[in-house]
């Protein structure tokens, strides 16, 4: 066993450290030196979908799952699901969104969670959807940052091996 780990200034070259050898340190600006270890940790949740589960079951079919208020004097189309209207509180039906639409917003991860870690950096969109009201999140992947522009056509694409869960779907630059 070592005495000390080695020390490193970047937090990226502290995950590799962690992943070779389960505890680093980190140096940061001021010059505050952190001991940081690896610390496996897991938990089962048991959790429903509910009324949401037809988005899911979407996914896995290659299917984008929208909501659309029923009452007729709203209509409101939402890209996520919402089993009541957030407008007007009224039931949704679902119906099928298109596969493409256009980037609204994004932002490029240099740090995620867990699961997300060795994507990193990353780009999470907002993508519209002509005539829906709403914007859906998810990845944006086969692109970089520098690629990226406001109404940048993009399309669907979905995990052939489905995990049931929103990174299922992910979009990338179309045509
Ligand atoms: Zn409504």
């Amino acid at each position: 066993m070592r005495a000390r780990p080695p020390t490193f200034d970047k937090f990226r070259d502290v995950q590799a450290e962690l992943e070779r050898t389960g505890a680093a340190i980190f140096r940061d600006t001021d010059g505050v030196e952190s001991l940081v270890i690896k610390f496996p940790y897991q938990i089962n949740y048991i959790h429903s979908y509910a009324e949401d589960s037809p988005f899911f079951l979407g996914l896995a079919e290659g299917k984008l799952k929208g909501s659309k208020c029923r009452r007729v004097k709203c209509g409101f189309v939402f890209a996520t699901p919402r089993s009541h209207c957030m407008v007007c509180g009224s039931p949704t039906e679902w119906f099928d969104l298109p596969l493409t639409g256009r980037l609204h917003s994004w932002t490029t991860c240099h740090f995620g969670s867990e699961a997300f870690l060795k994507e990193t950096p990353y780009n999470l969109a907002l993508v519209e959807f002509a005539g829906v009201g709403s914007v859906l999140l998810a990845r944006l992947k086969d692109c970089v940052e520098s690629d990226l522009y406001v109404g940048m056509p993009v399309e669907a694409r979905f995990d052939p091996n489905p995990k049931y869960s929103i990174t299922d779907v992910w979009f990338v630059p179309s045509g």
